[in-house]
């Protein structure tokens, strides 16, 4: 069992303002679902009780060279509150996954799995939003849910999970799929999409597929 919310990155952080709540009110709407949902939180049973699970959005302009697409993600240790307010939201602005290396700003650390939100936006433009979760009705049944899976053996947050997520994009439908499990992860679980209801749609019709499993 890995350590979850332990940032494994060198983080180059800069205390700042928060972005406008005014742009991240859909992100934020699906992330309170999700809590709901318990898909994100914090629970004294559930993974040494840590908070787990964040969510993230592409930021303007979104043609930006790879390793220069911004985006705000969830801060750290954010799992336990219900709703998030924009002091809860930091903007990752440069990321070097080789390197293992990310810049943030704002009024709170990045999640400690930005790295991966990282990679993906590198991979496709057209990805805008991200959702991580932890869902072990999912998670158990990815096989049979044909969702894409990274190597076990790969941790979460490392420059090698950012390689693995390279690989899913060049060897799988997951740029179709929109969905991932995390095999190294326990329960981790990735969706994304172009808008927010997309990535989360996807999210939560998997979930659902998976309750028809059980
Ligand atoms: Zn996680």
């Amino acid at each position: 069992m890995q350590e979850e919310g332990v940032i494994k990155f060198d983080l180059d952080f800069s205390n700042t303002t928060p972005v406008p709540l005014e742009m991240l009110r859909e992100l934020n709407a699906w992330r309170r679902i999700l809590w709901q949902l318990e898909l994100i939180g914090q629970d004294p049973q559930r993974y040494g009780g840590y908070g787990f699970g964040n969510v993230s959005q592409r930021l303007a302009p979104f043609d930006a060279a790879p390793g220069q697409r911004a985006f705000v993600i969830s801060g750290t240790q954010t799992g336990g509150r219900a709703t998030l307010d924009a002091s809860a939201y930091c903007s990752v602005t440069a990321y070097y996954p080789q390197r293992n290396r990310v810049v943030a700003e704002g009024p709170v650390r990045p999640s400690s799995e930005s790295l991966t939100h990282a990679m993906i936006y590198a991979l496709d433009a057209g990805i805008r939003v991200i959702l991580h979760v932890h869902s072990a009705d999912i998670w158990q049944h990815a096989e049979t849910l044909h969702l894409p899976v990274t190597d076990p053996a790969v941790a979460y947050g490392t420059p090698a999970m950012a390689l693995e997520v390279e690989r899913l994009f060049r060897e799988t439908a997951v740029r179709k799929k929109g969905i991932f499990s995390m095999g190294g992860h326990q329960d981790g679980i990735v969706a994304f999409g172009a808008t927010a209801e997309e990535a989360g749609r996807r999210l939560v019709s998997h979930l659902a597929m998976a309750y028809t499993i059980i």
